[in-house]
């Protein structure tokens, strides 16, 4: 299949539009202000903030209370499994705005051969935007409010450190996966191993059905969406979804 930069994405009003004229399109509409480092260090810091400050509220905790991290993660990883296929690969109300960055965007800058940011400024094409941070919010912190007023004070704790946890280590997994394949993180065992996971859901072909997991593929392999088939040799544009044109 052919990624690289003169292959057409796009088709506008009978008009055919490169990856490389696509990519120069969607940078140009980020705004001036826009600070790579504050979209990566903000969430990241105050992220942090959050695990540590639970983990010390913890009240001599339990067996039992520790049995709920293993268990949070796996539900989390389901539930990304399941936003990924359902609402940034079907535009879903009220979430139009996280597929219309996703499947029209993310996907069609970076493809499974050419998977690298070429400067910061693309970070805001790949890390979770403001709102969708707020939406992980407003579905966390009510769990977290509902445990505390019940006075279960370890599970909310644990539910908060766990959860922070899991959208850190997607937001920084993705990002590593998206860095150059020679960077130090980028190269690093771990990314290139994992990096190859979410490549393939990069295929157009293959993005609609396959390797939704973006973190550890669990809930894949629980759904048989592990994509372990040979890519087809087949003309990108012969077979793109619609919703890629
Ligand atoms: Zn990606
Ligand atoms: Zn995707």
């Amino acid at each position: 299949m052919s990624t690289n930069s003169e292959s057409v994405v796009l088709v506008r009003d009978g008009k055919e539009v490169t990856r490389a004229q696509f990519r120069e399109e969607v940078l140009a509409k980020i705004p001036a202000s826009y600070s790579p480092a504050r979209h990566f260090f903000v969430p990241s810091i105050v992220g942090v903030l959050a695990i540590t400050s639970s983990l010390a509220l913890l009240e001599a905790p339990t067996a039992l209370d520790w049995y709920l991290v293993p268990l949070l993660f796996m539900l989390s990883n389901a539930v990304e499994w399941r936003a990924h296929k359902h609402v940034l690969h079907k535009r879903t109300k009220p979430f139009e705005l996280l597929y219309d960055r996703h499947t029209p965007v993310h996907h069609r800058v970076y493809m499974t051969d050419d998977m690298a940011i070429r400067s910061p400024r693309e970070f805001a094409l790949v890390l979770v935007p403001a709102y969708g941070i707020t939406l992980i919010l407003a579905v966390t912190v009510p769990i977290a409010a509902v445990l505390a007023f019940f006075h279960q004070r370890n599970p909310a704790c644990l539910f908060v450190a766990t959860t922070t946890l899991y959208v850190l280590s997607y937001e920084w997994l993705h990002l590593s996966y998206h860095l150059p394949t020679n960077s130090f993180i980028g190269g690093l065992w771990l990314v290139r191993k994992l990096r190859r996971h979410h490549a393939l859901h990069h295929d157009p072909r293959l993005m609609q059905k396959w390797n939704f997991n973006v973190t550890l593929p669990l809930w894949d392999l629980v759904r048989g969406t592990i994509y372990r088939g040979q890519r087809p040799e087949i003309a990108e544009r012969d077979v793109a979804p619609p919703n890629l044109r």
